[in-house]
């Protein structure tokens, strides 16, 4: 039979990441009263606790912090969340043709390669960062960007394959790009959107955002959450909104729904004012990641003057040394995409890639927790690689649907967009926004 529950609420908010979180956190201190509706049994979303094989806890999803993310940094300051600087000294091992060889930067060993690759990374982020922050995608100019890959702009500045293979993993990796072929105007806001130019493996949180969404859940304690409720549909009822997820209905005056435009695209929209048709939403494209972080008794790495970060282009794009004092550890950072690959080939393929360039030691990690997002429904994907023609297809921005009906979600935020830092300034947004 079906139920309706929690009738007087003044808002709904659909989805339980982080955006979500942060919406009802900041509902409640408007004083509005919030009903949260999670697909899932967890809350968290792109964050989650994954154990290693040997029991130790570490972050699966959102863990590093770039030095533009001031909201994020403002949040982990007033939890207590202490951040760590990945640990300095030793050689990196860059990956290039099959093979590693030893750098203190990109191109360290090679001055002509490594003066093309920074004049290409330079140039980029010189055009990225010569716009307003988080105004790139409202240029005038936007759709010619959004019009052409960046493998083409970067193709028509540098013809050393290996420079310029470089340059994509770098530019498009956080993108969650699997080859680099991004729409233009996509990897420029991306850049710019983050505030400021560094690749953000350089500081990270040892418990992973998991710990930040812990803060935000002991804040919401006045707000009710519905577990394994993943909504369906929503319709206009007289002045209300309807929610309904399996045989549960939620009415309330507004709703937020907190996730992803590929997520959104499932909830049937089709009875409010007569139908919303969201061009982004019909177009946008998520890739899924694997990450895994792996955990030694002793940071061997260190005795043969490696730093333990490895980099390449190779299938495995990142390998960072996430150690902290009293646990050397490192994190694989790998754009899958979509695959058919079992759990057993993905551990020995992560195995085989950090004993390859750091030596066998690395084949014996005490502990191993592997994170494959393809197998979660309600990721819908990590990343965004978006191609041509999609920013562009609509306002990607746009925070309100409906009368009543707002999105968040890191993909909806002109700032920090595709990282914690968006999801949390698209959550205080839509508070903002319904409180007025
Ligand atoms: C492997 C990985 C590594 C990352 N690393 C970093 C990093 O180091 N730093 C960083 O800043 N960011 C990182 N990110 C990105 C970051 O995790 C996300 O940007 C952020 O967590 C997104 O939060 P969100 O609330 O916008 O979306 P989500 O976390 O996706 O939350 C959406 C929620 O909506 C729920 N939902 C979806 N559909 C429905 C439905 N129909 N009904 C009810 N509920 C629904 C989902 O279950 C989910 O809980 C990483 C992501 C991944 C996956």
């Amino acid at each position: 039979m079906e139920r309706t529950e929690h009738a007087g609420a003044d808002a709904i908010v659909v989805g339980a990441g982080i955006s979500g979180l942060v919406t009802a956190r900041e509902l409640l201190r408007h004083g509005k009263s919030v009903v949260v509706l999670e697909a899932r049994g967890r809350i968290g979303g792109r964050t989650i606790r994954a154990r290693s094989d040997a029991g130790g806890l570490v972050e699966g999803g959102a863990q590093f912090v770039k030095g533009g993310h001031t909201a994020a940094l403002r949040l982990l300051e007033e939890a207590g969340i202490e951040l760590f600087a990945s640990p300095s000294g030793g050689e990196d091992v860059y990956v290039e043709g099959g093979a590693g060889r030893r750098e203190i930067g990109p191109f360290s060993g090679d001055p002509a390669r490594a003066r093309s690759y920074e004049a290409l990374r330079r140039e980029f982020l010189d055009v990225a960062f010569s716009y307003g922050a988080g105004e790139v995608v409202r240029l005038a100019d936007a759709n010619e960007l959004d019009g052409t890959t960046l493998s083409a702009w970067a193709g028509a500045r540098a013809d050393d394959d290996g420079v310029r293979g470089r340059f994509l993993t770098d530019t498009t990796f956080g993108m969650g790009s699997t080859g680099g072929d991004v729409s233009l105007l996509a990897a420029l806001h991306y850049a710019n959107s983050a505030g400021s130019p560094d690749l953000g493996h350089d500081r990270f949180i040892r418990e992973g955002f998991s710990s930040l969404v812990d803060h935000l859940r002991s804040q919401i304690s006045g707000a009710t959450i519905l577990l394994d409720a993943p909504v369906e549909s929503v319709a206009r009822v007289g002045e209300l909104l309807s929610v309904r997820a399996g045989r549960r209905h939620v009415t309330a005056p507004a709703v937020v729904l907190a996730m992803s435009p590929t997520l959104l695209r499932r909830i049937r929209l089709d009875e409010v004012d007569g139908g919303i048709d969201w061009p982004p939403a019909r177009y946008w494209r998520q890739e899924p990641s694997v990450k895994a972080a792996l955990d030694y008794d002793r940071p061997f790495w260190s005795e043969a003057g490696l730093s333990g970060n490895i980099a390449g282009a190779g299938e495995i794009a990142y390998v960072i040394n996430t150690s902290t004092p009293d646990r050397p550890q490192l994190t694989v950072l790998w754009n899958l995409g979509a695959h058919g690959r079992g759990r057993e080939e993905i551990r020995r393929t992560i195995l085989d890639h950090v004993s390859e360039h750091l030596g066998p030691a690395a084949a014996e990690p005490s502990g191993i927790a592997i994170t494959d997002w393809s197998l979660d429904p309600y990721a819908g994907g990590c990343g965004s690689p978006l191609p041509p023609g999609v920013l562009t297809s609509g306002d990607p921005f746009a925070a309100t649907l409906a009368p009543g009906l707002l999105r968040a979600g890191t993909e909806s935020s002109p700032m920090g967009w595709g990282s914690v830092e968006g999801a949390i300034r698209s959550g205080i947004r839509a508070a903002e926004e319904l409180a007025r």
